[in-house]
């Protein structure tokens, strides 16, 4: 099948569903420096760059010739049928969490050894080879393996173009990769990272109206309660990013007291102000009338969070369910086996 189709096939369905803000291809300003200088706030305008690199058409095409399109709208299509509680692009995205874990990507605790295929062990860190540089790994961890002592490197990568072929790591590369898929199919997706070591997806649903968590590592689909009550995991932030702006979207994740962390990061007037910067930087060249929708949303958004404070709805089975990516001791050393 040539390139062409499986673009075709993409945009007649952009056009069919009355996609999003198209991706923009002008080169936009260089940020500015932050306003507000305090370490968080600066660690803030720093996470909010990530998303960026989703937005450049190349990247965009080379992810969707990455995927099955015809398996996945097929599947989609399939779900629809017999659903009406979520749109089709919502069974689209929710096929492409499917595939992305069960035949796409790999979780990797501890790489095995490329010589025997043995087990490894961790022996630290290494700077990374300029061809691992070019390819966007930040670090490299190093592993020997327990019996053919063969030392094995295992790149970290941060760009999501070298994980479209890499297709192994954590839960950032996960995040990582399926937030780009998630855009070069036409959604609106949000990168979201927890001040607790995690990050994951929100992908906007035109049915619903709202923001929709997708966490990749656990074909997760709007189960936001998976951490605090099925992990039993305790976290303070969790701010979702995007090339719209920076939203602080914790309520949604963090809704019990015992769940909570304090957030004592930055004061919670100058988060209001770091996350409005970053969303101002971001809208500069929207035009009103694509601000003054975004706006609106923005309200929207805010009194959905501010009905899950103090809302006592218990969570669904689904969200009570322990972490399935990285078992073991790696899960128990992080207090993430659901054994509150
Ligand atoms: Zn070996």
């Amino acid at each position: 099948m040539s390139g062409n189709w499986i673009h075709d096939v993409a945009s007649r369905y952009r056009a069919a569903t009355g996609s999003l803000p198209p991706v923009p291809t002008m080169t936009r300003p260089q940020p500015t420096a932050p306003l507000i200088a305090s370490p968080f706030s600066r660690e803030l305008h720093d996470l909010s760059r990530t998303p960026l690199a989703f937005e450049d058409q190349t990247l965009l095409d080379e992810a969707l010739e990455t995927l099955p399109l015809e398996r996945l709208y097929s599947e989609a299509e399939h779900a629809a049928e017999n659903d009406k509680v979520w749109g089709m692009q919502d069974h689209l995205i929710q096929a492409l969490l499917k595939w992305f874990r069960n035949d796409f990507f790999t979780w990797v605790n501890v790489p095995s050894c490329t010589y025997c295929g043995g087990e490894t062990a961790a022996i630290g860190g290494r700077a990374p080879t300029p061809q691992e540089q070019a390819d966007g790994a930040g670090r490299v961890e190093l592993y020997e393996c327990k019996s053919c002592k063969t030392l094995v490197r295992f790149p970290r990568y941060g760009h999501p173009r070298k994980l479209l072929t890499f297709r192994k790591g954590r839960c950032g590369e996960w995040a990582n990769c399926f937030t780009l898929l998630c855009r070069s199919l036409g959604s609106r997706a949000r990168w979201v990272w927890c001040a607790e070591d995690h990050v994951w997806t929100e992908v906007y649903s035109e049915t619903k109206k709202r923001w929709i968590h997708a966490d990749s590592c656990e074909t997760a689909w709007d189960q936001p309660r998976l951490y605090e009550q099925g992990w039993g995991k305790k976290m303070s932030y969790a701010i979702g990013f995007s090339v719209e702006g920076a939203t602080d979207v914790s309520r949604r994740y963090i809704r019990t007291e015992g769940g909570q962390l304090p957030r004592n990061r930055i004061p919670e007037s100058e988060l209001v102000l770091t996350l409005r910067a970053i969303t101002q930087e971001r809208r500069l060249e929207f035009a009103a009338s694509e601000k003054s929708v975004l706006e609106s949303e923005d309200l929207a958004e805010e009194r959905e969070l501010q009905s899950y404070v103090n809302n006592t709805t218990p969570a669904s089975t689904a969200e009570l369910r322990p972490r399935e990516t990285g078992a073991g001791e790696w899960t128990d050393a992080r207090g993430e086996n659901g054994r509150h």
